[in-house]
């Protein structure tokens, strides 16, 4: 059966924030019966968390849109007492009769995309706007989130589990914390920008930037990677797990070695002169 799943390209967020605008529109002043209360104001169903990588002048800026996951194996359903459920199309919902005055639900969520809203007393997250996508006038098919966004950062579709897991290894998607086995319905393209390093440089030969310049990356004496400097003597390996590294440059028979450990942070080794 086909179920609803969305794809998320942290890439291209630029943390305009309209998809959360879209969230706080469709939720924070309107109740939808059958799906959920009113979201309560200061609440981010969707939120978009911010990773800053490197130091200056080679630092990136990171974003990445976080609603409730939709999880296949959700926690949630499962420690939920019946509060908490899946439809046959993937979407979790929390039923606002019976989740009101059980403020340990947020718990249940290893994401902490569950809310506790003291208004009303009770439990609430983001539906993927099931109410929207329930209803047969709503077009395009897609939560106000993905639809608030320009910048197509969102993918929304509906298909088999199959034909998702296909996708997931031709477009090499990840999900979060893929560890717990929760199997998420939401999935990440270049996820690495949250979860991985990079070390970077820039070669400089009498002052000025050399382009062209060979630069070999390597880890326990193998090449792991390699690039070329660019217009202003830059290079950048990214995506690395933690670990020792052995960066190694040669600018028209210029060279240069040093090794780099990148340990939950990504390095720049600044300006290196031949
Ligand atoms: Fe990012 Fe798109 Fe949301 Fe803007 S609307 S914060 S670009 S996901
Ligand atoms: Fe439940 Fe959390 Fe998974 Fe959403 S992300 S389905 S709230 S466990
Ligand atoms: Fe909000 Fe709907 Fe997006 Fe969930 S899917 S974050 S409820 S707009």
């Amino acid at each position: 059966m086909e179920q609803y799943y969305m794809v998320i390209d942290v890439a291209k967020c630029q943390d305009c924030n309209n998809c959360f605008m879209g969230c706080m529109d469709e939720h924070e002043m309107n109740e939808w019966p059958g799906y959920t209360g009113a979201m309560q104001r200061g609440h981010r169903w969707m939120n978009i968390e911010r990773r800053e990588r490197g130091t200056y002048p080679r630092n990136d800026i990171n974003y990445r849109p976080t609603p409730c996951m939709h999880c296949e194996n959700a926690p949630c359903v499962a420690k939920g007492n019946g509060a908490i459920s899946k439809r046959e199309d993937g979407i979790v919902l929390i039923d606002p009769a019976k989740a009101a005055g059980k403020k340990e639900l947020v718990d249940t969520c290893p994401y902490g995309v569950i809310y506790w809203n003291e208004e009303q007393n009770v439990a609430q997250k983001c539906t993927m706007c099931a109410h929207l996508l329930d209803d047969e006038s709503w077009t395009p098919k897609m939560p106000r989130c993905a639809h608030n966004c320009g910048s197509f950062v969102y993918e929304f579709f509906k298909t088999t589990p199959e034909a998702m897991a296909k996708k997931v290894a031709e477009e090499g998607l990840e999900v979060l914390k893929p560890e717990l086995g929760t199997k998420p319905h939401v999935y990440y393209k270049n996820l690495y920008r949250f979860a991985k390093n990079y070390v970077s440089a820039a070669v400089l030969v009498k002052g000025d930037c050399v382009e062209g310049a060979k630069v070999v990356l390597k880890a326990a004496g193998k090449e792991v990677a390699s690039a070329e400097t660019n217009f202003f003597g830059e290079f950048k390996f990214d995506a690395l797990e933690n670990g020792e590294y052995t960066v190694e440059i040669d600018a028209a028979g210029k060279t240069y070695s040093a090794t780099a450990l990148v340990d939950d942070k990504s390095l720049d080794l600044g300006y290196i002169q031949l």
